[in-house]
């Protein structure tokens, strides 16, 4: 569904990303490891048409990311594409209810209904109960169930999940991962993981090593 071969991209004398290519099927998690600066981040950006790189090729279903015209990159990140970072970046002034349907909204679906799906989507990540409160009031395990949800109540085919339980602590990262996992499959979504803890990658079904910008495949975690 998503391929990537052969990414470069250099940030002025600095190189990310020096031969980086995966392939993430449709609705399997894909756990991107390695150490800091490796590149985890930027080839996660390339795959999502967020960076382009200086050379080498993203095709998503089949069609080319460099093909594409800006505003068909950017409708498939609002459409297809669902983001989740390590901080759960919820608008401070807006209840979870309200962070969950934006975009939805965004996307011209009515208030009442967008709100409904909102709220559907907070009971899968078991945040039912938080709707009417506002970010400044939730603990960070709790935004980044709210994150998740936001993620994917537009329904999309691949999420994008940048160290999601990077400043969680373990258990509330465990129970964000199981949240996660089991409403990707739900929603036979694919899930691309960046992430540094093995723990964490354990979750997927498959993982690519990134090392110096360089991309390796291993076996199947399980
Ligand atoms: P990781 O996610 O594995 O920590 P990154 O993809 O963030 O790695 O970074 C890879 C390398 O590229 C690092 O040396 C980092 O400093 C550099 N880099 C990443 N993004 C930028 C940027 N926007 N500008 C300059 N250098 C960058
Ligand atoms: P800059 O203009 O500073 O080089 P970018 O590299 O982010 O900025 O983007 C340059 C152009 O490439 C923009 O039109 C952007 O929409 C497009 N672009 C961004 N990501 C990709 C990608 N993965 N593949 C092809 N084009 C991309």
């Amino acid at each position: 569904m998503l391929v990537a071969a052969g990414l470069h991209k250099t940030y002025g004398a600095t190189p990310a990303l020096a031969g980086a290519s995966v392939t993430v099927a449709a609705g399997e998690m894909l756990a991107v490891m390695g150490p800091s600066g490796s590149g985890k981040s930027t080839l996660l950006h390339c795959l999502a048409g967020i960076v382009r790189p200086d050379s080498g090729e993203v095709r998503y279903r089949g069609r080319s990311l460099s093909e594409l015209s800006d505003a068909e990159r950017s409708a498939l990140r609002r459409g297809a594409f669902g983001f989740v970072f390590q901080f759960g970046q919820l608008v401070p002034e807006l209840t979870c209810r309200e962070n969950v349907a934006l975009p939805l909204r965004l996307d011209r679906t009515g208030r009442r209904e967008a709100e409904r799906r909102a709220d559907e989507w907070l009971a899968r990540l078991e945040v039912a109960e938080l709707a009417d409160k506002r970010p400044g009031e939730i603990s960070g395990g709790q935004g980044q169930r709210v994150a998740v949800a936001r993620a994917l109540v537009t329904e999309p085919r691949v999420v994008f999940a940048d160290e999601p339980t990077g400043a969680l602590d373990s258990l509330n990262g465990e129970r964000v991962m199981r949240l996660l996992s089991r409403a990707a499959r739900d929603s036979g979504a694919a899930v691309v993981l960046v992430t540094h803890e093995a723990r964490v990658a354990a979750y997927a079904d498959r993982e690519v090593v990134v090392r110096d910008g360089r991309t390796r495949d291993l076996e199947p975690v399980r």
